[in-house]
């Protein structure tokens, strides 16, 4: 497919936005790509949960995107993006403006850190690469104690949040002090304000992985809305607890420029758009990933798989768009990970049909080989 010479700008540089440049030239796209992102580095931020048991660290987790970029002709920019002007069509940035004929929003979602202490008592354990070094250092430095993990949500975007890495984390520490034979110098909690913590990924996942904590020996403190955190302290108001380390993933929200960008925004704080990530409203832009807000089930998950399905999609119909052909892709809506613990991995699948797990050592092997083949194509 010839298209006419338009000018894509890419915002961001990570599953989404390299999906998107990967689909662009496969669909014989040969106008010029700009992708705007602070770093010129791909983050793949799932296999930062093997960083605390030293499986991985930073080196092998950032990739430089040097090659890629000549690989798939990209117009590099480092620049953090500040707004959008939508009448001149330029993208604001703290380096300047950039003009778009089109425009993919990638940038990822942000955590709302409203919880009194956040900033100073926990470790978000989903806030990168560092966060995790942030872990292995705090956990190598411990001689015992209690470690509590949790994770909340976004009240006004049920969607909005991110419980699967807590998980791996609850159950790859385990398994790292057993390993390391001091176990029983720790106790480990696991807290929720929701009473079913993990139900997105279906009622038997909830089972499972509470059975899970209770085989581990891991405590729970389920159904309390949270209050707070102090220094050695989870205050909620069902309780508190002491907690020596506490990691704790809030939920989720948008990118914090889209506030004055004239788009249309969703309750929880994302762009809105539909289902082959057309923006409502707002000509010639597109989303994909964690910045959006799509129609579909409750339990859509903000996840790396998704992100690549909805770049999929979003740039497709971009195409179409470009070349005046009415044309409506869709993206899938599918839930698919592994919840790993280091020795195993539980195979979560769910789709509009069918949800189903699956318990192997095997699974840990595959997200290995799946992290493996994904990095080989960027690199
Ligand atoms: C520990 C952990 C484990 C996970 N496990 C899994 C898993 O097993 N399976 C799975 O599918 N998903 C998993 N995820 C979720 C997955 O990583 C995210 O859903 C995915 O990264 C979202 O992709 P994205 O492209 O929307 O955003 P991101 O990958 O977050 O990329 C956002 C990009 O935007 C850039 N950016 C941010 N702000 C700006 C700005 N103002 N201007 C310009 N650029 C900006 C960032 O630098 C980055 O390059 C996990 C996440 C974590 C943290």
């Amino acid at each position: 497919m010839d298209t006419p010479q338009e000018q894509i700008v890419i915002l961001g540089a990570g599953f989404a936005a390299l999906t998107a440049v990967k689909t662009l030239r496969k669909n014989r796209f040969t106008g010029l790509i700009t992708m705007v992102a602070p770093r010129a580095i791909f983050s793949y931020l799932p296999s930062t949960i093997w960083i605390p048991s030293g499986m991985r660290d930073r080196e092998d987790l950032e990739v430089p995107l040097e090659n890629f970029f000549a690989r798939f002709n990209v117009r590099f920019q480092a620049a953090t993006v500040t707004g959008l002007n939508q009448e001149e069509q330029q993208v604001l940035s703290d380096t300047g403006s950039i003009h778009y004929d089109r425009l993919l929003i990638a940038s990822g979602a942000r955590f709302i850190q409203k919880l009194p202490g956040i900033k100073e008592h926990v470790i978000i354990p989903c806030d990168g690469i560092s966060a995790g070094e942030k872990i292995r250092d705090r956990l190598a430095a411990m001689e015992g104690g209690t470690i509590a993990m949790g994770f909340g949500g976004n009240p006004k975007e049920p969607s909005a949040m991110r419980g699967g890495p807590v998980f791996e984390f609850l159950y790859g520490i385990d398994t790292l002090l057993r390993r390391q034979g001091r176990r029983e110098q720790f106790k480990l909690i696991f807290f929720s304000p929701a009473a079913e913590p993990g139900k997105r990924m279906g009622p038997k996942a909830v089972k499972g992985l509470l059975r899970e904590m209770d085989k581990r020996g891991i405590e729970t403190h389920l159904g309390h809305k949270m209050k707070g955190f102090a220094e050695n302290r989870v205050i909620t108001e069902g309780g508190e607890f002491e907690s020596q380390l506490t990691l704790f993933m809030p939920g989720l929200t948008g990118p914090a420029w889209l506030a004055d960008s004239g788009l249309p925004l969703s309750a929880g704080g994302f762009v809105v758009a539909d289902q082959g990530g057309r923006v409502g409203g707002a000509e010639h832009i597109y989303v994909a990933g964690d910045s959006g807000s799509f129609p579909g089930p409750e339990w859509m998950p903000k996840q790396a798989h998704m992100a690549d399905l909805q770049a999929e999609a979003a740039v497709k119909n971009m195409l179409s768009d470009i070349a005046g052909r009415p044309a409506q892709h869709h993206f899938k809506v599918e839930l698919v990970c592994i919840v790993d613990s280091i020795s195993t991995g539980v195979l979560v699948y769910r789709d509009m049909k069918r949800t189903f797990l699956f318990k192997t050592p095997l699974f840990h092997w595959a997200k290995l080989l799946f992290e493996k083949l994904y990095l080989r194509g960027v690199r």
